[in-house]
């Protein structure tokens, strides 16, 4: 059994996934819009693996006999200047979750809460790919700058991502 502060946190974390699937489908949207079908395929990947975040934080609620308390999300942004611009946006959102995923940590080791220790383990490891999958496009964003030609290869190249 977990707390019902614990109960309380996890749930608005579940919020926070999803609005990251929700800010993902957008920036899908507006790459493929810009004709960026990498990156779209990319961000919509990101977007599958964003509500199987939201459904994994479920799943531990509900196995500890808690309840799921679904809200109201906020719109996300919906255009962005480039996709470097996205990628950088990305990489400020991911930075806010590894914040907030550490903060559950925080308060499961303050609680001696074991059971939740143990579960926010893969959400820390995911946290670090999340950081540097988006540290990783920007990079190579950055060194092409704007040239229409290798920007359409680095588009292709982000695209090659596996699901
Ligand atoms: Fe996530
Ligand atoms: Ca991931």
């Amino acid at each position: 059994m977990i707390s019902k502060k614990m109960a309380q946190e996890i749930n608005a974390q579940i919020n926070r996934e999803f609005f990251s699937a929700f800010l993902y489908l957008a920036m899908a949207n507006d790459a493929i819009e810009k004709g960026f079908l990498g990156t779209g395929k990319w961000m919509s990947i990101q977007f599958k693996e964003e509500q199987e975040h939201a459904l994994k934080f479920s799943k531990y609620l509900q196995d500890q006999g808690a309840k799921v308390e679904l809200a109201a999300m906020e719109a996300p942004r919906t255009e962005w200047k480039d996709i470097l611009d996205m990628f950088k946006d990305a990489l400020l959102h991911e930075k806010k979750v590894t914040a907030w995923i550490n903060d559950l940590n925080s308060l499961a080791i303050a609680e001696k809460d074991y059971a939740t220790q143990s579960m926010l383990k893969w959400f820390i490891d995911e946290q670090v790919e999340e950081e540097a999958q988006c540290n990783e496009a920007i990079s190579a964003l950055t060194l092409v700058g704007s040239s229409a030609g290798s920007l359409y290869m680095v588009d292709r190249h982000i695209g090659k991502r596996g699901e």
